[in-house]
């Protein structure tokens, strides 16, 4: 992550929320990439509003990732770095504080224009730079683009945005190619084989463009199926954390699992890591957790490890060319 002096963590607002509700103690949770900054952001709100502040140490990787626990022990806690999921309702009293880019994207917005091939240009990012997508749209209708800003289902709380596990913005509309505005490679990806279209990055934090290649992690994802075709006993991963946990997923996997003459263990977890799951003696693992996990940790499990819609390859319900990410939808 590029540097997070460039971030704007909103401090004035939190200290506005603290002081308007009379908090006394006030929770902060913040992404990895920003937990650097946690002990500087706590001691400027304890300064100017006198509350007692307690910061999150759990691994948070995302908006479906509250830290309830803290939740219930503070009056307000303040997550920082995503925006607002549409099923946050278990936790009342988060405020999501989304942490918006400085970065400027005209730069790499203009730099994009010759490597555009199409004509209907989609455009996603991440929510640190969505308040961006209006002046790159701009820029590409100035140069005869038509720019599509997809709306995405209701998990998605803006325009263009795309989630680690959500790309439905990508398909609202249909596009001859995409650019990503933003410097990571997995949401791209994920763009990429949700829709089969070519996507541009353009990061603005290095001023540069990369053409995604998604090779690599085609072969990777075909080895960890060719290694799952003779398992016989899975053990399907159910996440207890309350924005992940899709347990209606898991059992009609074990069933589909068990129709074809194979055996599944379902295990709930909270923190999904190789470390945790060492001991499970399985043929293959299937996650239900968060889909990033599968293709971030590939190699690291005991067994390999399967996304939904690749044990629906292995067990020959679906053909590899129907290859997608998984998602979590609305
Ligand atoms: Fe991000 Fe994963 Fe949570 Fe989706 S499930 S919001 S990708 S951490």
């Amino acid at each position: 992550m590029a540097d997070s002096e460039a971030f704007d963590f909103q401090i004035a607002r939190i200290i506005d929320v603290i002081r308007d509700t009379n908090a006394t103690v006030v929770g902060l949770q913040f992404p990895e990439g920003f937990k650097r900054r946690a002990s500087g952001i706590a001691h400027e709100i304890e300064e100017a509003t006198g509350s007692q502040i307690l910061i999150s140490g759990n691994p948070c990787f995302g908006a479906c990732d509250i830290d309830v626990d803290l939740a219930h022990r503070v009056d307000i806690l303040f997550h920082f770095g995503h925006a607002v999921l549409d099923d946050s309702s278990y936790a009342q009293n988060v405020y999501f504080i989304e942490v918006r880019s400085n970065a400027e994207i005209e730069k790499v917005v203009n730099k994009s224009l010759k490597n555009l091939e199409g004509q209907r240009i989609g455009l996603i990012t991440t929510v640190q730079h969505v308040h961006k997508l209006q002046a790159a749209c701009e820029i590409l209708r100035s140069h005869g683009k038509v720019c599509v800003v997809g709306k995405g289902d209701a998990k998605i709380a803006y325009p263009g945005q795309v989630l680690g596990c959500n790309f439905s913005s990508a398909r609202t509309e249909p596009c001859d190619e995409y650019l990503y505005i933003g410097s990571g490679y997995f949401h791209p990806m994920g763009v990429a084989l949700s829709t089969g279209r070519r996507v541009l990055i353009a990061d603005p934090f290095v001023n540069e463009i990369r053409e995604l290649d998604i090779s690599k992690v085609l072969k990777q994802r075909s080895a960890v199926i060719g290694k799952s075709l003779d398992a016989t006993l899975f053990g399907i991963i159910v996440c207890s954390k309350p924005g992940q946990e899709r347990m209606q997923l898991a059992l009609k996997l074990q069933n589909m699992i068990r129709k074809h003459g194979k055996d599944a263990r379902i295990i709930m977890m909270d923190l999904v890591t190789p470390d945790q799951l060492l001991q499970f003696k399985v043929d293959a693992f299937v996650n239900t957790a968060c889909p990033r996990l599968a293709i971030d940790e590939v190699g690291r499990f005991n067994a390999p490890m399967l996304t939904p819609p690749e044990l629906e390859i292995v067990l020959g319900e679906k053909k590899w060319e129907d290859l997608v990410f998984d998602e979590i939808t609305a």
